[in-house]
């Protein structure tokens, strides 16, 4: 396990019992859902399609995915939020659903060209080399797949938003949910998208209103950001 900080999985795996409540440390990520979903969706059609979430969690994306119609597998190395995500798909009676605890480089050498659409979302800020992820998506994506990440800008204001106003201030997240550090400028997010032979399509923003509590998508990419990739259709 090179590619992954205990402590970040140990984070995830404490919380993993509230994942599903919509009221608990993941409500932001249940409110993104419906906007990230749907962009997904509009630009890679994703019904019918083979699709791998990377970084699952609970499977709030994962699930949703998988109700629109695709096949979807979903991989985290934090147990119980893949333990968490697995009942929950059961409960609901999703069959063309699985999860799998591998890392997304092992199942890249596993299953090279064998994903129609890779979602690696909010994931890349928790790992020690996110550059290594978002290889190993290239790799695990068929030629002219879709590939998407998000993640967080690293500048004063992310860092005021991000940090003190969700964490400390209006309390969205435990404190301690996100390092700085971690944070990744679109800059630096695509100059490893284009080493890793991807192609950046689209880029959008996510923002919050303080006032009606809801997230958007924009053109501001200065906190919450996704990117969206395609891979070639044959080999540089
Ligand atoms: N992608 C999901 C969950 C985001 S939370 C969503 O957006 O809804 C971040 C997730 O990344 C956690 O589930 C955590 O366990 C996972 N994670 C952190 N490091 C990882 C690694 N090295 N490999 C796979 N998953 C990892």
């Amino acid at each position: 396990m090179s590619n992954a900080d205990p402590q970040e999985l140990a984070k995830f795996s404490e919380l993993a019992h509230r994942w599903w409540d919509p009221e608990s440390e993941f409500r932001p990520l249940h409110q993104i859902n419906p906007l990230r979903l749907d962009w997904i969706d509009q630009l890679a059609a994703i019904k019918g399609k083979n699709v791998v979430d990377v970084g699952c969690g609970g499977g709030i994306l994962a699930e949703s995915m998988a109700r629109k119609g695709a096949d979807v597998l979903g991989v985290d190395l934090a147990d119980r939020p893949l333990k968490v995500a697995q009942l929950h798909a059961m409960e609901a009676g999703l069959p063309n659903i699985a999860y799998r605890s591998v890392s997304a480089e092992d199942l890249a050498a596993e299953q090279p060209g064998h994903f129609d659409v890779v979602t690696c979302m909010e994931m890349l800020e928790h790992v020690p080399d996110p550059s290594s992820i978002v290889r190993a998506c290239y790799t695990m994506a068929k030629p002219g797949a879709w590939v998407f990440f998000s993640t967080l800008n690293r500048n004063p204001k992310s860092y005021l938003f991000a940090i003190l106003g969700a964490e400390y201030i209006l309390k969205l997240l435990p404190k301690g949910t996100h390092e700085f550090g971690r944070f990744i400028r679109p800059a630096e997010l695509t100059r490893w998208i284009r080493e890793a032979g991807l192609n950046p399509v689209q880029f959008k923003g996510m923002g919050y209103n303080l006032l009606t509590q809801q997230y958007s998508l924009n053109e501001d990419t200065s906190v919450n950001y996704l990117v969206a990739c395609r891979k070639p259709l044959s080999a540089p």
